[in-house]
């Protein structure tokens, strides 16, 4: 009785790598996996950042945040999430940062009765504090493309306007690629994003000309790490939930 299991057993055991190498060693599949090095394990837990970011609010103080002329962070903090005061300036972070992950949760005004265009719910998230990923209210607000929600603000239009309702909250997880100088200060590679608004790919690898112009041409200007800067847009525009992995 045992003996056909005993025969069936060897076979399943020995198939495999004569089937897979036909005796030709080069054919062994072993050869192609790589074991080192062992990605860092990285916990995720539902509402909270990844174990490894670094955290930037957590719904309490502005502590990890300057005024864009230092001292205090001027905004506003109430239920977990922090609001620009019109007219108080931008604020940055306080550390410095090139290639980043970032996650950043904002919601626009519900009240858009007089506003339209670029004054409905305009901030901005600048990467290096020059680079500018546009936050407005483009929920049924034309403007010019690429000065709409997701846009590299005059450089890049959105792949698609994945705008909520003002007064929803609304995420933008963004791949920061610095841009690289050399020692004498040329650009020896520009600065890339990708970034998902709402979860939909609406930056995907995009490079830039340079940093943010209101007027004129975009060019590059050598300079290091640098704070995430919020832009103050007279607009009352809130934030919560920022987080940054460093790459
Ligand atoms: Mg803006």
């Amino acid at each position: 009785m045992n003996k056909p299991i005993l025969m069936t057993a060897c076979l399943v055991v020995a198939t495999p790598a004569l089937a897979q190498t036909g005796g030709d060693p080069s054919r062994d599949p072993a050869r192609t996996e790589v074991w080192k090095p062992v990605p860092a394990v990285v916990a995720t837990p539902r509402d909270a950042a990844p174990s490894d970011a670094v955290v930037l609010f957590d719904g309490k103080d502005l502590s990890a945040w300057e005024g864009e002329q230092g001292g205090a962070a001027p905004w506003a903090v109430a239920d977990g999430a922090f609001t620009v005061v019109p007219g108080s300036k931008g604020i940055r972070t306080k550390r410095r940062f090139c290639d980043i992950q970032l996650h950043v949760e904002w919601r626009t005004p519900t009240e858009t009765k007089g506003f339209d265009g670029q004054q409905r719910g305009n901030s901005g998230i600048f990467l290096q504090e020059l680079y500018e990923l546009q936050v407005l209210d483009s929920y049924d607000n034309p403007t010019y493309s690429n000065g709409q929600a997701a846009s590299i603000y005059k450089q890049s239009i959105p792949l698609v306007n994945a705008s909520r309702a003002p007064g929803e909250w609304q995420a933008y997880d963004i791949v920061w690629k610095a841009p690289r100088f050399s020692e004498g200060g040329g650009l020896v590679s520009p600065a890339r994003i990708t970034v998902l608004h709402n979860g939909v790919l609406v930056q995907d690898d995009t490079v830039l000309s340079g940093k943010t112009e209101y007027i004129g041409a975009p060019s590059y200007s050598p300079h290091g790490c640098a704070p995430i800067y919020l832009q103050d847009h007279d607009s009352r525009v809130s934030y919560r939930n920022i987080w940054v992995r460093e790459l």
